[in-house]
């Protein structure tokens, strides 16, 4: 795919190089700058890469009445309009014509908000967005919205389509859908997706037309986020799916912040803790082999006496990239002291058990990372129980005392039982 760009139109220097820098250190796009009309149209006409997002100021000197927004619009360019007046009219002149939102400059506030602004539109890039709506105008419409706020859409044309879609697509943050649709109505699609998806982790919004409350109160009921009535205004259409994208960011942090390791990135103790005893119960219900590994760093603390805490730390954060790059996706792999990592992994084979420990603690004797003019290696020692314990906590029993053997036998080994 190719890169895209956001150009910044704006006639006062001073302003324009604010945004177009404060763009480029928060959102990783190249930042085309424009000051007057006739620069816009030589930078969107003579582009190679598409322009994804303009943010453009209102009134240029060659354009005083707005055209270099109109003209934008109407290639289909999605703007945020900047502007140091503002009027009624003015609102609902940008709006009509589909620019994403306006910012009035003159407030302390505005560049602020215009940035993160920029930075949730270039983050919905990588989310997607399912669109269900049985009228192909009322989808066209709604569909062109969310593209111009930059999300991926996956449309379907009634209940039964958008469940598929979402099978297909599991990673679809947020669903749009209508009522009154052949085959399948919404308010039967949304209960069938809430067995699966719960509303911290799949946001769904109903449109319900055709006046009175009933419809918006069954959404609400059988578990939509929220409702937009039909027909709506653009802004509010923007506004409530910006609060409710904005709403799963919440909870995905506050999420990672309970289960994952400040300093490493990769999951804590608790989570491994909460895992394992749920995948030790799959693994025991399917018949399936459980592999558990206990992970110490050899002489750590000398390379903290040697090289300072912070050195320390980036030893660390390297150690559990390279255990999280080595196992798969599904594998549990968790720091669970300060040098101590812990591996959960089902139904590996016996004979593989073996290999697979070896490449990991070779991995991590290879890892260096680069102190000033010195390159700093550790090694790590491996207790592994493989297998299907009585409980996890026997296997994890196991596993220590396979580790406390690696390190009375000269660390930077493996053992296995
Ligand atoms: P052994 O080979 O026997 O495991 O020796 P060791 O030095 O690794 O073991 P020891 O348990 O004596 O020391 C572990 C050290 O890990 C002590 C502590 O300073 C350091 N440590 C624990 N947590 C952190 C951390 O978050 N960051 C850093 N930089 N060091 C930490
Ligand atoms: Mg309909
Ligand atoms: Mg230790
Ligand atoms: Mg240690």
């Amino acid at each position: 795919m190719q890169k895209s760009r956001i150009l910044v139109v704006d006639d006062s220097r001073f302003f324009n190089g604010l945004v177009s820098k404060a763009v480029q250190e928060r959102v990783n796009v190249d930042v085309v700058s424009a000051f007057t009309f006739a620069e816009t149209r030589q930078a969107v006409e003579t582009t190679v890469q598409p322009i994804s997002l303009a943010l453009v100021d209102l009134m240029l000197s060659d354009a005083a009445k707005g055209e270099a927004v109109d003209w934008l619009l109407e290639r289909g360019v999605p703007c945020i309009v900047f502007t140091s007046i503002f009027s009624e009219d003015l609102r609902e002149r940008l709006l009509s014509q589909n620019a994403i939102d306006y910012v009035v400059k003159d407030t302390p506030s505005s560049l602020d908000y215009l940035i993160n602004l920029v930075e949730r539109l270039h983050r919905n890039g990588e989310t997607k967005v399912l669109l269900v709506e049985d009228s192909k105008v009322a989808r066209d419409y709604a569909a062109g919205l969310l593209k111009s706020y930059q999300f991926q859409v996956i449309e379907a044309g009634d209940g039964a389509q958008g469940l598929a879609a979402l099978e297909a697509n599991p990673d679809i943050r947020l669903v749009i859908t209508d009522h009154h649709m052949p085959r399948m109505d919404g308010v039967e699609m949304i209960k069938r997706m809430r067995v699966t998806h719960d509303q911290d982790r799949l946001s769904i919004i109903g449109l319900s037309a055709g006046g009175g409350g009933a419809l918006s109160a069954m959404f609400i009921k059988f578990g939509a986020n929220d409702f937009i009535n039909k027909p709506f205004l653009p802004e509010e259409f923007f506004c409530r799916v910006m609060q409710n994208v904005r709403m799963l960011d919440m909870v995905d942090r506050l999420t990672d912040m309970a289960t994952k390791d400040g300093l490493t990135g990769i999951h804590n103790r608790r989570f491994f803790f909460e895992a394992g005893e749920a995948l030790f119960a799959s693994a025991r219900r399917e018949h399936l082999s459980l592999t558990a590994a206990m992970i110490d760093v050899d002489f750590f603390k000398r390379v903290n006496d040697a090289y300072g805490h912070d050195a320390g730390d980036a030893v660390l954060r390297r150690v559990a990239t390279a255990l999280r790059r080595q196992c798969r996706q599904t594998d549990v792999v968790a720091r669970v002291g300060g040098e101590e990592f812990a591996i959960l992994a089902v139904n590996m084979d016996s004979g593989a058990v073996g290999p697979f420990f070896e490449k990991l603690r070779a991995a991590i004797a290879a890892e260096h990372v680069v102190i000033g003019n010195q390159s700093l290696a550790v090694t790590a020692s491996f207790g592994v129980c493989h297998g299907a314990g009585t409980s996890l906590e026997t296997m994890l029993k196991i596993a220590d005392e396979n580790l406390y053997r690696a390190k009375q036998t000269g660390r930077d080994r493996v053992e296995i039982s």
